[in-house]
């Protein structure tokens, strides 16, 4: 790189690098991060950012969280890929660990969180199948209207965000989508006896951090029940102690079939995604029908129960909880007219932007950069606010002083 190159000169020169030969599949926010501790990133001329995404929550504890560091960089020393033709005893550990922490018989382990989403659509279908008797090649899964559960060509086949969707096609069959948060369209669904799966987020995220009515998750777990279809919530983004609990379904005491969880699981550091159910489900997959060439790699495994142990030992969750309480009081105290809705549960966030302009939340999360925080629009009008849970009071109020002063932009 050229060393006559001014401090904004650095970011474009990034910029421009990555535009010419990276596909163009994302449309980042201008900066260039170099560097992350805690709630904070640097970009690459050493500003400092309050970041509010934490990678889709995948940094729930932060950034470079010291001590997943450690046992990151203990391990890669010592052992990092045994492929499952073989036993490492991290694994070993790791799946009696996260069971017993969930409380599940089961663990299959995967990598990124689309993985973990296929491999409990693979295992609904094993289960309605063999367990349940589902007529062959019939068996349907229930999905919510709005949902993300990720980018493989099956997964997108039950979006319903045409751009995940537009010339992608054709698509995967047996997907069946109703409306969120309706139980009664979820009754009237269920009658059909070859439905096999229930695939929901707790609250969707990507959507705009949507939070069902009170007792949703409650009651379409028990209709679930009652008609023998696998409940199966998608806590990717959801879990690991972002809306207050450790689980989100654990607001309504309820607890899924088939539990899944990425992102945070690999501690912001490596990708980790986890399916959790009990024998009569999990050992439906027999050797050779399923698998991954990293799922369960020893790096993985250890960073997985690290970041299990620190969420509890930090007391991540009950910060979350109390924070996020914090943070949606305080934006709603701000009375800004260009605020329509502010929601979320604890530390996931959302606020709708009311503007006559359509690039009005862009402009918004660009003037936020610009002093100091980093947020990102998500379908146009809407910003998530989803800080890592370690964030503190005397932060979280720097942050919100950052939007107000920065919603003057929309004035
Ligand atoms: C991020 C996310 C996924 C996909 O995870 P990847 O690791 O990007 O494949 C699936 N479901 C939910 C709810 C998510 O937030």
């Amino acid at each position: 790189m050229e060393t006559s190159l001014t401090m904004s000169g650095k970011t474009q020169y990034y910029l421009e690098l990555e535009d010419k030969y990276s596909a163009h599949n994302y449309h980042p926010i201008p900066v260039v991060i170099d560097r992350g501790e805690g709630v904070y990133a640097w970009d690459v001329e050493s500003k400092r950012y309050y970041d509010f995404l934490s990678g889709y929550s995948a940094l729930n504890h932060g950034h470079c969280h010291p001590k997943i560091v450690e046992v990151f960089t203990e391990q890669a020393r010592k052992l990092t890929l045994t492929s499952r033709a073989f036993h490492n005893y991290w694994f070993a550990e790791y799946a009696r660990f996260i069971t017993e922490f969930f409380s599940y018989d089961k663990v299959l382990p995967m990598n990124t969180g689309v993985e973990a989403v296929e491999t409990a659509i693979k295992l609904c279908r094993k289960w309605a199948y063999e367990v349940k008797g589902v007529e062959k090649e019939k068996a349907t899964i229930v999905v919510c209207e709005g949902n993300f559960h990720g980018r493989t060509s099956t997964v997108i086949s039950f979006s319903s965000d045409a751009d995940a969707k537009n010339n992608f096609g054709p698509f995967a069959p047996g997907f069946v989508s109703i409306p969120y948060n309706d139980v009664d369209a979820l009754a009237k669904v269920l009658e059909n006896k070859s439905v096999g799966g229930f695939l929901v987020e707790p609250i969707q995220g990507e959507a705009g951090v949507i939070v069902p009515d009170e007792g949703y998750l409650a009651k379409a777990k028990q209709l679930c029940a009652q008609m023998n279809v696998l409940f199966m919530a998608d806590e990717i983004q959801t879990g690991l102690g972002r809306t207050g609990k450790m689980l989100a379904c654990d607001h309504e005491n309820v607890r899924p079939d088939i539990l899944i969880l990425g992102k945070a699981l690999g501690g912001g550091m490596m990708p980790v995604s986890a399916v959790l159910a009990d024998d009569e489900i999990m050992l439906t997959i027999k050797p050779g029908e399923h698998g991954s060439t990293y799922g369960g790699n020893p790096i993985a495994s250890r960073i997985a129960i690290t970041a299990l142990q620190i969420l509890e030992e930090e007391n991540m969750t009950q910060n979350a909880l109390v924070m996020g309480e914090l943070l949606r009081r305080e934006l709603n105290g701000i009375h800004s007219k260009h605020i329509s809705i502010v929601r979320g549960k604890g530390l996931l966030n959302a606020i709708v932007i009311d503007h006559p302009e359509k690039d009005a939340a862009w402009k918004l999360c660009l003037e936020l950069k610009q002093n100091g925080l980093l947020a990102k629009p998500t379908h146009g009008d809407k910003i998530r606010f989803a800080p890592p849970l370690i964030i503190t009071e005397g932060h979280l109020l720097e942050c919100v002083a950052i939007i107000k002063k920065s919603l003057s932009c929309l004035d």
